[in-house]
């Protein structure tokens, strides 16, 4: 099961929509006015899908490298992307330093 975005295998099967929740959980602290305009771009890379999210069981087809570095692209802030990353290393959904080393690479 590859990701159509950048076609690496998908290791960590969770989904953009509870990727998203999580995000909107952050974003609620670090920039409220942020989580409307996250959503819609979660919409924009949604695609059809095979691999099945271990928390929602939807299917779904976007890498959680590639969802998180769209976010973090479109954040567009670098106090608030330090934040996300850092959030985001610790966390619930093993995002993992990999996160880090891919955005910066
Ligand atoms: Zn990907
Ligand atoms: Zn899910």
């Amino acid at each position: 099961m590859e990701c159509v975005l950048c076609d690496e295998p998908v290791t960590n099967p969770v989904c953009q929509d509870c990727l998203a929740q999580a995000i909107e959980q952050w974003l609620w602290e670090a920039a409220p006015h942020k989580i409307d305009e996250m959503h819609t771009e979660t919409e924009t890379i949604r695609a059809e899908g095979t691999v099945k999210c271990i928390r929602c069981k939807q299917l779904f087809s976007i890498c959680t490298y590639c969802y998180t570095k769209h976010i973090f692209n479109w954040l567009h802030d670098g106090e608030l992307q330090l934040e996300f990353l850092e959030f985001f290393n610790f966390d619930m959904y093993r995002l993992e330093p990999y996160t880090t080393r891919k955005v910066f690479s």
